[in-house]
């Protein structure tokens, strides 16, 4: 049989926002590799085997998968929210520029529903305007990127979607960022803080960014600053479709 490889997000941790496309990829497959926490959502069974591994080994994992689905298996490469969204399918890309006897392989990417979706959808329309998403994680890219990103979001009045939003290697790092969009004038802007969205864990906070403390984010927690018209209706927070 001719081999596949399939990258599929899992979306945010509910069931009902995996996408029936991924869940008769996952039916289908051979193999499933991934992060172990994401790879532990497959359920086990006959003929099907998982490959866990750290989230630190993606290039070496997405070059596995490239390998056993060249060697005829029908491989899934699993990552939460969107593959596409600070997750595995650069990597498997990444790993194909390397590796031309690879390139007529089946590759698919599977869409899923990204961390900042749920998260907006959770409190209202925070992301109804113009908006940027930001890794905040220096993992693979310096910091200094990440502050002048940051400064020119602000700037120019993005609603900011910030992922990983206390990296284990900089934990100071979210402090300086909350420091630098005060610096640039966003003291009442709304920062909702979605953690574990769609989970039994789910839980929300919205304050005002002068009252933003770090402790709010780990590393389950998705962070949307809103623009400078995001205001609040009732329990809901919510961007204005028009900006004067
Ligand atoms: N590919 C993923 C993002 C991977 S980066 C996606 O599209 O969602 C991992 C970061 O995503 C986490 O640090 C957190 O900021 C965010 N995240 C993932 N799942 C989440 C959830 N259920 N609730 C809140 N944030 C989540």
């Amino acid at each position: 049989m001719t081999g596949t490889l399939t990258i599929a997000g899992l979306g945010p941790g509910d069931e009902a926002l995996v996408t029936p496309e991924v869940t008769a990829a996952l039916a289908a497959a051979t193999d499933i590799i991934g992060y172990a926490p994401y790879v532990s959502r497959v359920p086990p069974r006959a003929r099907l085997t998982l490959h866990p591994s750290d989230n630190r080994v993606e290039l070496q994992r997405a070059s596995e998968a490239l390998r056993l689905a060249a060697e005829g298996r029908q491989v899934v490469v699993v990552s939460s929210g969107d593959p596409g969204v600070f997750a595995m399918a650069s990597a498997v890309f990444e790993a194909l520029e390397d590796a031309p006897q690879w390139h007529d392989l089946s590759i698919r990417v599977l869409p899923g529903v990204t961390a900042m979706l749920a998260a907006a959808a959770s409190v209202g329309a925070p992301l109804g305007h113009d908006f940027c998403a930001i890794n905040l994680s220096d993992n693979l890219k310096p910091w200094s990127l990440i502050e002048k990103r940051l400064r020119l979001a602000a700037e120019a009045d993005f609603a900011i979607a910030m992922y990983n939003p206390r990296s284990a290697s900089r934990p100071e790092g979210f402090s300086r960022a909350l420091d630098i969009l005060r610096e640039a004038g966003c003291g009442e802007r709304i920062v909702i803080f979605a953690r574990a969205v769609s989970t039994s864990d789910q839980r929300i906070e919205t304050v005002e960014l002068r009252d933003a403390r770090p402790e709010m984010a780990d590393m389950r927690t998705l962070v949307i600053v809103g623009n400078s018209a995001t205001r609040r209706v009732g329990r809901w927070v919510y961007a204005p479709r028009q900006v004067r």
